[in-house]
C-alpha cells in the first residue's frame, strides 16, 4: 500500500472534506474525535439564489475587509454543495452524511488521537511535523505537505461555546512557525450564550451527544433538534430583563442567565485560493483561515467555508505532493505536557482584556501579559486589538467606538526571530 504523504490536522469538517480529496495519501492526526460540527449539531448552511448576491451580502457584512478573490471562489462553488453527495436533501441530518455516526466512524478509523504541536520549516518549506499523543510521546513525522483543519481560537475567550479544547491550536502552531496571519481582532461573540455555556439552539443536543456512542440515539437527537426550533420560540418568549441589566430565559423548566458567548473566530491564517499559507507545503481551511468574513460574519457560511475550502485544500495539497516522497515517521523521547492547563493560562491572560468591548489600558494589559509568557499569538491578537482605532463589525472599542474609513484595512502579522511583526494592507 502506498505510504500516506499528507497530514491532515484535526476531524471537523474541514479536515473531512480534505480527506475525501486524499484518502490514503493522508494521515489524519485529531487533538479530539470530537468537533463543532457534530456537537452542536448544526443546522444553517448557506443557500443563495445566485453567486453575485451572496458575494454582495458577504463583503458587506464583512465591512470590506473580506478578501475579494476568496469571496469570489467561495461563492462560485457554494452553489454547487448541494450536488455534493453529503448534501443530500433525503438525509434526516442536516449535513447530510448517512448518520453522524457515520461520520464518525470513517474518521476515527482514519485518525491518530494526537496533536500537532510544531511545524519545523526550512527555508519557509514544511519538513516535518512534531505531533503529540494522549500519552504525552512526541512523534515526528517527516511529510511534504499538512493540511491545517483545526479550527479557530474562539475557545480560548471565556466563555465560548466551543467544545474544542486542543491547545496550541494549528493556528497557533503555524504562526509560531512562521505563517502569516490576519483579523485576529475579529472574534465573534454570540449575543444569546445560555448560562455562559452553549447556545439555546445548540443546548439539547449538546447536552446529550458526547455521552452516546449509539447511532440510533444520535440520530434521535438530530431529528430532536429539528423540532428544537418551536421549543426555542417559546422559550424566546420567557426571555426576561432583570434588575441590573441581567437577561433570563427559562427553557425547560430551567433558567439560565444570558450573556454573551465567544462563539466564532474570524481571523486565522492568509490563504490565496489555493488554500496555501505563507508556508510551502502548509495548507489551511475552515475557521483557522482567514479571507471569507473579513469583520463580521454571516450565519450559516462557516459550514459551507469548511466544505469548499476542505476540499480545495485537499486538492491542492494532493497536487503539490504528487512527485514526493513518502512520510517518514519517528518517535521521540516521551514526554508530558498538560494541555489543559496551557488553555487555562490562555484563558487568564485573554479574560477581563479582550472582550466584548475594548480599550486601549486592557489590551496594552493583555499585550504585557502574554509578553510575560513569551505566548506569540496572543501578542499578535493584543496587538491587533491596539492597531485596530475604530470599531467595526465584531470588534469594538469604547475609546473609538465608530467605524473609520482610515482602517479598512487589515492587519498582518508574522512571527520573525522570536518577535512579532506587524504589517497592514492597503
Ligand atoms: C455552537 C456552534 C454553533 C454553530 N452553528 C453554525 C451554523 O449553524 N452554521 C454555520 O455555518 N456555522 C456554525 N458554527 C461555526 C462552524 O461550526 C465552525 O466554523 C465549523 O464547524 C469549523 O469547522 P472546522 O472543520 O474548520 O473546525 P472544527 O470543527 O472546529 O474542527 C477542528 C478540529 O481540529 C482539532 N484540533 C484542534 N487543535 C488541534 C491540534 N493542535 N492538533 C490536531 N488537531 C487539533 C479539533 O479536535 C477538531 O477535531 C457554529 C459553531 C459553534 C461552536
Amino acid at each position: 500500500m502506498e505510504k500516506p504523504r499528507v497530514l491532515i490536522a484535526g476531524s471537523g469538517l474541514a479536515a473531512y472534506f480534505a480527506w475525501r480529496q486524499l484518502g490514503e495519501k493522508a494521515i489524519v492526526v485529531s487533538g479530539s474525535l470530537t468537533n463543532n460540527s457534530l456537537i452542536s449539531g448544526h443546522c444553517f448552511c448557506t443557500k443563495s439564489p445566485n453567486s453575485q448576491t451572496l458575494e454582495n451580502a458577504i463583503i458587506g457584512t464583512g465591512r470590506n475587509l473580506s478578501d475579494r478573490n476568496l469571496v469570489k471562489f467561495f461563492c462560485s462553488k457554494a452553489k454547487g454543495i448541494e450536488k455534493l453527495p453529503e448534501f443530500s436533501k433525503k438525509t434526516e441530518w442536516s449535513l447530510g452524511f448517512k448518520s453522524p455516526l457515520d461520520f464518525l466512524e470513517r474518521f476515527q478509523q482514519k485518525a491518530l488521537n494526537a496533536r500537532i504541536v510544531e511545524l519545523n520549516v526550512l527555508e519557509n518549506r514544511l519538513d516535518s511535523v512534531t505531533i503529540q499523543h494522549e500519552n504525552g510521546q512526541k512523534q515526528v513525522i517527516e511529510c511534504n505537505a499538512i493540511v491545517l483543519c483545526t479550527g479557530g481560537y474562539s475557545h480560548y475567550f471565556t466563555p465560548a461555546d466551543s467544545m474544542n479544547y486542543s491547545s496550541p491550536t494549528g493556528l497557533e502552531v503555524a504562526f509560531n512557525a512562521g505563517a502569516m496571519v490576519s483579523g485576529l481582532e475579529f472574534n465573534m461573540f454570540h449575543p444569546f450564550g445560555l448560562g455562559g455555556k452553549c447556545l439555546p439552539t445548540e443546548a439539547l443536543s449538546k447536552c446529550n451527544v458526547l455521552s452516546k456512542s449509539n447511532g440510533a440515539e444520535w440520530l434521535k437527537k438530530s431529528i430532536l433538534q429539528k423540532s428544537l426550533h418551536d421549543r426555542l420560540s417559546k422559550a424566546c418568549l420567557a426571555i426576561s430583563h432583570e434588575k441590573g441589566g441581567k437577561l433570563k430565559v427559562e427553557m425547560n423548566n430551567k433558567t439560565f442567565n444570558l450573556t454573551p458567548i465567544s462563539h466564532y473566530s474570524n481571523g486565522g491564517l492568509v490563504v490565496d485560493c489555493d488554500s496555501k499559507t505563507s508556508i510551502q507545503g502548509v495548507f489551511a481551511a475552515g475557521e483557522i483561515a482567514f479571507g471569507i468574513q473579513g469583520a463580521e460574519r454571516i450565519g450559516g457560511t462557516a459550514l459551507t467555508e469548511a466544505v469548499v475550502f476542505g476540499s480545495n485544500a485537499g486538492k491542492k495539497a494532493a497536487i503539490h505532493c504528487d512527485d514526493a516522497s513518502p512520510c517518514r515517521i519517528s518517535f521521540g523521547k516521551a514526554f508530558f505536557e498538560k494541555s489543559k492547563k496551557r488553555i487555562i493560562d490562555c484563558k487568564k491572560i485573554i479574560s477581563g482584556n479582550f472582550g466584548t468591548l475594548n480599550s486601549r489600558e486592557k489590551l496594552l494589559e493583555g499585550l504585557e501579559k502574554s509578553s510575560e509568557k513569551d505566548c506569540f499569538f496572543l501578542q499578535a491578537l493584543f496587538k491587533a486589538g491596539l492597531a485596530r482605532k475604530e470599531s467595526r463589525g465584531c470588534f469594538n472599542r469604547i475609546d473609538f467606538p465608530k467605524e473609520r474609513k482610515k482602517f479598512e484595512k487589515n492587519f498582518l502579522f508574522k512571527l520573525e526571530k522570536g518577535k512579532v511583526k506587524q504589517a497592514f494592507t492597503e
